[in-house]
């Protein structure tokens, strides 16, 4: 079984050509040694300059700041995760600059070296980004060359069907960053449209789950189903870090005036205040949203996305929850609430395993598997543990 993962791209700048030998002060953010060689730069004083606006290079770039450190955030487009959050990627840029961090828009061209070590990014057109340090964040790709060197079939990842098994192969399965699920069958609508792999660990964890049912009952004789085409679920994405909220998912890019049957696209804007929201829906189905700085607002909606539900008639109604009177408004979600998108744990599990005695994030991590991938939940955690205690006390 293949799970080779994927590797960061190494983007083509002049002085850049082998990413197994980066020049001192250049590195990938992947592993523990990389985050310490960013923890050294931040404690030397230098600035950082992240390149790539994706989720990561903001994530790193927002982490390195609240560190107290000096960030240049370079991307190329009008502003980071453009494609994602459309016109909300510019409410967003502004909430990057109100935390500290310079963003720059451009194409970048080179690193320059000073005494063998990074000391700027050169830019189209001539400028400079100096800096002491560079983050590559410039996407992921498959791990593929292992593969390739066996003569499997591959495009953006190692191609295998709804069985996870390497197209043509009696005995080769692939799992993870580096597999993409996509059969060959023209008509299967699974597999049509984008297959590559979304770089995501929730994904990874249930075809793991899936061939290790496979496998156990291969072992034990039982006879194993095939598995039916892979269930599409719009990745989630949100953006891990303190005080500054986005999430995106579905569909996003509709435009609010075209005229579609079913199709309703609402947006409501208010760069002053840092907030903007997206909402798509067929035929009243939430199919696609935007939020950015509406903490709150963006909860309810990915609730709402994951259930499939219908959105009020009022789109307005919705907006209300992060306003003052709107938090004591808002429900706290139901048990059936996905708490740990990663894993795929629900509210109700985290609650149930605390009131069986589970009193800290690592005990209902164990317990759960909740809060054991991303991280991103943990907070949430906490709250279910402390909610319980509180409850416990005052009764
Ligand atoms: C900094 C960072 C933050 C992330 N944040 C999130 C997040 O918030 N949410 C989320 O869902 N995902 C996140 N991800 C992505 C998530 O980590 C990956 O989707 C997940 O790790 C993929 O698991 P995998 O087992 O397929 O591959 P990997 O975890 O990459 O493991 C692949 C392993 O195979 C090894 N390998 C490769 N080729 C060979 C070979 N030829 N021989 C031997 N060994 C080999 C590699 O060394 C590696 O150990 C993040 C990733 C990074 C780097």
């Amino acid at each position: 079984m293949l799970a080779t993962g994927s590797r960061p791209v190494l983007p083509r700048l002049d002085g850049l050509d082998d990413a197994d030998r980066l020049p001192p002060g250049v590195g990938f953010l992947r592993d523990l040694d990389d985050a310490r060689a960013v923890t050294a730069a931040l404690a030397a004083q230098q600035r950082i300059v992240v390149l790539g606006g994706g989720i990561l290079g903001i994530e790193a770039a927002l982490a390195a700041a609240e560190e107290g450190g000096r960030v240049t955030l370079v991307h190329s487009g009008r502003s980071p995760m453009e494609r994602l959050l459309g016109e909300g990627a510019r409410v967003l840029a502004a909430a990057l600059t109100r935390a500290g961090i310079t963003v720059v828009a451009g194409t970048s061209t080179g690193i320059r070296l000073t005494d063998g070590r990074f000391s700027a990014l050169a830019l189209e057109g001539g400028a400079r980004v100096e800096g002491g340090a560079l983050v590559l964040a410039c996407g992921v790709r498959p791990r593929t060359e292992l593969a390739d060197g066996c003569d499997l079939a591959t495009a953006d990842g190692i191609l295998v069907d709804h069985d996870l098994r390497a197209l043509g192969t009696g005995g080769v399965w692939a799992i993870g960053d580096c597999a993409e699920v996509c059969c060959g069958v023209s008509t299967c609508a699974a597999c049509t449209g984008g297959t590559a792999p979304p770089g995501l660990i929730g994904p990874g964890w249930q075809q793991a789950d899936q061939l290790g049912l496979a496998f156990a009952a291969e072992l034990a004789g039982l006879p194993v189903a095939a598995a039916g085409p892979p269930e599409r679920r719009d990745a989630v994405l949100v953006l891990k870090a303190r005080g500054v909220d986005a999430v995106t998912a579905g569909e996003t890019d509709a435009d609010p005036w075209t005229v579609a049957p079913g199709l309703a696209v609402a947006v409501w804007a208010d760069p002053g205040h840092g907030r903007y929201a997206k909402m798509v829906t067929r035929d009243g189905v939430l199919t696609g949203l935007v939020c950015v700085g509406m903490p709150r607002t963006g909860a309810e909606l990915v609730l709402l996305f994951e259930r499939r539900s219908e959105l009020p008639a009022d789109r307005s109604s919705l907006l209300s929850l992060d306003s003052a009177e709107g938090v004591l408004a808002a429900l706290p979600p139901g048990p059936d609430a996905t708490l740990c998108r990663c894993a795929g744990v629900t509210r109700g599990t985290v609650q149930e395993s605390v009131a069986g005695g589970c009193s800290s994030v690592p005990e209902v991590s164990a317990g759960t598997r909740a809060g054991t991938g991303c991280g991103g939940c943990h907070d949430d955690i906490r709250s279910v543990i402390e909610h319980h205690f509180a409850v416990a006390v005052a009764s």
